[in-house]
């Protein structure tokens, strides 16, 4: 087992990865840019490290500066968190060349899955069931229109190296498509320096359910469950629940087994996500995460397993703590993300906390690195916490997510706390009955106004 982690990360993930250390008897090194000294997770690491200034090039992304960290203090590995150095397969090798460990997958999986037309090709070898599309990168727009016309309208053009629904857009008829062409190779230019892009079959009204796996390396993988995310706003999610109330345990034992197997097929290590989307009773492959996810305390409330720990201990070359037969899937549980944001306009509120009261109780846990006289630096994403509910049926989880958003006030800046109120009221969503296009309906309806 490792004697000190450095976390390089900052917010609620590099608190969640603490914890976890602690909890292993871990000794634990924080970074932080000159903007986060005051940050939580400074303050509860036993050592810390300033990395470098504000920006994140210079900072969390500053590959030689965490490399320095780690060997003034003597980590002998680093959790990359989620973002920033997390899918960088580069860095992974890099971290090994120095005989720092990694606490994530191989370098050539992260490699494979950060592409994601090369991801594609590999989850469909795997016996996975991909979207139909293109079957590499499209280069003209010639070829564009002959595969489109091959897959039908609509098709969505997807950036091969698309991360947070950037580089995508729909064409709805051949008319449309050179147009949505250029401006994702814009878009993918611009966020991504890749202008590879690739077409997809859009599907109209799907969920987005994604399958949690852990792999040891060995050969040996296991699956958590699904997890549903279609509440999507710019294909970004803000409300995850597990179990999916689309599916029924067969379903969830079918796809969790195809992913399991995958997974022990590629000889995966560590903790990882396979998306899909799913549509009339089918599972479409969309992309695969190979790190620990924003979402994943609600797979952790519904099994009992703390992913962060098995992450470790895998990095580490130790077994699954589980198997396949002693994961019990337990109720219900809802995560909302908690951004500083305008509820309604989704304009970041940066700035100082001034009152910070979150819920408690009963199957309540609250994933934040946020506390009164907190100042929310401009830099990094909006995210201030997770709500996280588990209840032992979805309607309990409900009326326990209704109390608990109830309870949380933050003042000082703006949150998106009251749109969560409004939606655990609404009636779709009691009913389980949304696809990821939901919400954007939703608040181009105005449903926002009632926040
Ligand atoms: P990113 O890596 O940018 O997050 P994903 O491929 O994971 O991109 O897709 C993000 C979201 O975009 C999905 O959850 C879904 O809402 C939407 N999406 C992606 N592919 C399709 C598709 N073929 N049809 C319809 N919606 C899609």
């Amino acid at each position: 087992m490792f004697d000190k982690i450095l976390i390089a990360n900052r917010g609620e993930i590099a608190l969640r990865i603490l914890r976890a250390c602690k909890e292993l008897g871990i000794a634990t090194v924080a970074v932080h840019s000159t903007a986060d000294s005051d940050a939580m997770h400074v303050r509860l690491a036993d050592e810390s490290v300033c990395i470098g200034p504000p920006p994140a090039r210079e900072s969390y992304l500053n590959i030689p500066a965490l490399i320095a960290a780690c060997e003034i203090t003597g980590a002998d590995a680093i959790h990359p968190g989620y973002g920033f150095l997390s899918e960088n397969a580069r860095f992974a090798e890099v971290l090994g060349h120095h005989g720092i460990a990694f606490i994530g997958p191989k370098p050539e999986h992260i490699r494979v899955m950060g592409d994601k037309i090369e991801a594609k090709r590999t989850a469909r070898r795997l016996g996975i069931p991909c979207v139909p599309g293109s079957d590499g990168g499209i280069t003209d727009d010639g070829e564009a229109k002959r595969v489109a016309a091959g897959i039908g309208y609509p098709v969505l053009v997807k950036a091969a190296s698309g991360g947070g629904g950037r580089g995508m857009k729909v064409a709805r008829t051949e008319d449309d498509l050179s147009d949505a062409l250029a401006t994702a190779r814009a878009e993918a230019k611009a966020a991504f320096g890749d202008d590879s892009v690739y077409l997809e079959k859009f599907l109209e009204a799907p969920r987005h359910i994604e399958v949690q796996v852990l792999g040891d390396g060995l050969g040996d993988a296991i699956h958590l469950g699904e997890r549903d995310c279609s509440l999507q706003r710019r294909h970004q999610k803000v409300w995850e629940e597990a179990p999916s109330p689309a599916l029924n345990d067969v379903e969830r034992a079918e796809i969790g087994g195809v992913v399991a197997d995958a997974m022990k097929g590629l000889g995966y290590a560590g903790a990882g996500t396979v998306e899909f989307l799913h549509e009339d009773g089918r599972f479409y492959f969309i992309e695969m995460n190979t790190r620990v996810q924003v979402e994943h305390p609600v797979t952790e409330m519904i099994t009992g397993i703390d992913i962060v720990n098995e992450q470790i201990r895998i990095a580490s070359g130790s077994p699954l703590s589980v198997r396949q037969d002693e994961v019990r899937f337990q109720g219900h549980a809802i995560e909302c993300r908690i951004n500083a944001e305008h509820p309604a306009t989704f304009r970041p509120s940066p700035g100082l906390i001034t009152y910070f009261h979150p819920p408690g109780g009963l199957g309540v846990r609250v994933d934040s690195a946020a506390y009164q006289g907190y100042r929310i630096p401009p830099n990094y994403d909006s995210l201030i916490g997770k709500l996280i509910v588990h209840g032992r049926t979805r309607n309990e989880c409900l009326m326990r997510l209704r109390r608990s958003l109830d309870e949380f006030i933050v003042e000082g800046v703006e949150t998106t706390l009251p749109l969560f109120r409004t939606l655990v009221r609404d009636a779709d969503i009691q009913n389980g009955a949304y696809d990821i296009h939901w919400l954007e309906s939703f608040l181009a309806a105005g449903g926002e106004a009632t926040a």
